[in-house]
C-alpha cells in the first residue's frame, strides 16, 4: 500500500478538489456532541473530529425507504427514477464504520446479491479518517479499530499533517489530481503515526471480553437476564436504526388510487418492533419483548458468528448513546458472562 502525507493546510484545497470524483458527503456538526453524514455546500461545515455521527454510512447504500421499483399495466416494470448511478464521495469515515459496510457487503452479496445496495457502492469512494475513541466506543474489543481494506484512501491525524494510505486506483487517481498539495513520509512521520497509534490504544476505556461469548451465550439462553433487559426496552427500534450492520428492512406495494399503478418500496426495519415476527394467522414468534431484545443480540454475537466467523457487531457505541432505556450492549454481555460463571 503506497503512503503519502498531506500537511494540513493542504486539506480545503484537497477536498474542494474532490467534487470532480463526485458529491460530497462528509460529517457536520449538528448540535453539542451531535454529528452527521450531510451533503457538503461548504467545506467549512466538515467536522473530520467527531466522535460518531448519528446514523452510519449505510444510509446511502441502504436509504431508510426507497422505491424498488414502479408497475402499471402499460410499461410493465420500471426502474425507480433516483439516480442509482450518481457518484458520491464519502469523506471522514471511521475505520469501525469501514467494517460495518464489509459486513453489509458479506450480507448483501449472499445468495441473492442486492443490485440496489452494490450500485451505490460501486458508485460511492470512501476516504476514511483516523478517530479518537470516547467512553462509548469499544471496536478495539471488537477488532475494527484498525482498517486495511474497503477505502480508497484513509486518512491518520499525525498532528501537522494526515499520513494517507492509497488503497485502490481510484485513491491513487486522487491523490494524482492533487499531487501539487501532497509530500513523500519520512521517518519523523512514520514514527509520530507509530506513536499516536501506541497512544490511541490509551483512550478506550471499554473492554469487552470476546473469548467464548458465543458458547457462553447458548449456555445462557434461558438466563432471567433477557427477561430483566425485555422489561426496559421500550420496542422503538432505535438500536437497531443506528447500528451500521443491522439490515432488515420490510418490502410493501404502495398502490395509487386508480388500483392499477404504484410502486414497490423498502424500508428499515427492525427486530424489536412488536410486529416484526408476526405471521399470517396472528402468530407472533417472539411476542415477548425479553424474546426481541434476546433475538438481537444472539443475532449479533452468536448467529452471525455461525454464518460469517465474525460478530455483526463493530463496537461503534450508537446503540450504547441512543437507547432511551439506557440498555448497554457492553454490560448486557458483561452480565450474561458473569452469570455463566455463577
Ligand atoms: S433502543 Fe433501547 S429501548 Fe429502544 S428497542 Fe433498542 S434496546 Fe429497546
Ligand atoms: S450493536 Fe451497537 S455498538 Fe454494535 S455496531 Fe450496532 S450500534 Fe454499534
Amino acid at each position: 500500500m503506497q503512503i503519502v502525507k498531506l500537511p494540513k493546510e493542504n486539506l480545503d484545497k484537497f477536498m474542494g478538489g474532490l467534487s470532480k470524483f463526485g458529491e460530497i458527503h462528509a460529517p457536520i456538526k449538528k448540535d453539542e456532541n451531535t454529528y452527521l453524514f450531510s451533503k457538503i455546500e461548504d467545506l467549512s461545515k466538515i467536522e473530520l473530529n467527531y466522535n460518531r455521527t448519528i446514523l452510519p454510512p449505510k444510509k446511502y447504500f441502504l436509504p431508510p425507504n426507497e422505491t424498488m421499483f414502479r408497475f402499471s399495466p402499460e410499461k410493465g416494470y420500471e426502474p425507480p427514477q433516483d439516480n442509482l448511478n450518481k457518484k458520491y464521495v464519502l469523506l471522514g469515515v471511521h475505520s469501525c464504520d469501514i467494517h460495518g459496510l464489509k459486513i453489509l457487503d458479506l450480507v448483501f452479496s449472499g445468495t441473492y446479491v442486492d443490485n440496489y445496495y452494490f450500485t451505490r457502492r460501486k458508485n460511492t469512494s470512501i476516504i476514511g479518517v483516523s478517530c479518537i475513541p470516547d467512553d462509548m466506543c469499544f471496536c478495539r474489543s471488537m477488532e475494527t479499530d484498525f482498517v486495511e481494506d474497503g477505502f480508497d484512501l484513509f486518512l491518520s491525524d499525525i498532528d501537522d499533517s494526515y499520513l494517507v494510505r492509497i488503497a485502490t486506483s481510484l485513491g491513487d487517481d486522487m491523490v494524482r489530481a492533487n499531487q501539487s498539495l501532497f509530500k513523500e513520509v519520512d521517518k519523523e512521520d512514520i514514527a509520530e503515526y507509530k506513536r499516536k497509534s501506541n497512544e490511541r490504544k490509551n483512550y478506550f476505556k471499554i473492554d469487552l471480553e470476546l473469548y467464548n461469548l458465543p458458547e457462553i451465550m447458548d449456555l445462557e439462553y434461558e438466563s432471567k437476564i433477557w427477561e430483566e433487559i425485555g422489561e426496559k426496552c421500550l420496542s422503538c427500534g432505535t438500536c437497531s436504526m443506528v447500528c451500521p450492520t443491522c439490515y432488515c428492512y420490510d418490502v410493501f406495494d404502495q398502490l395509487n388510487l386508480d388500483g392499477k399503478t404504484g410502486e414497490r418500496r423498502r424500508q428499515w426495519d427492525s427486530c424489536l418492533f412488536k410486529d416484526y415476527a408476526l405471521v399470517a394467522g396472528g402468530l407472533n414468534f417472539r411476542s415477548e419483548r425479553s424474546a426481541r431484545v434476546k433475538n438481537r443480540y444472539f443475532h449479533k454475537q452468536r448467529g452471525f458468528v455461525a454464518q460469517y466467523g465474525r460478530p455483526s457487531c463493530v463496537g461503534c457505541g450508537r446503540c450504547i448513546q441512543s437507547c432511551p432505556a439506557k440498555i448497554d450492549i457492553v454490560e448486557v454481555m458483561t452480565k450474561i458472562r458473569s452469570a455463566s460463571y455463577e
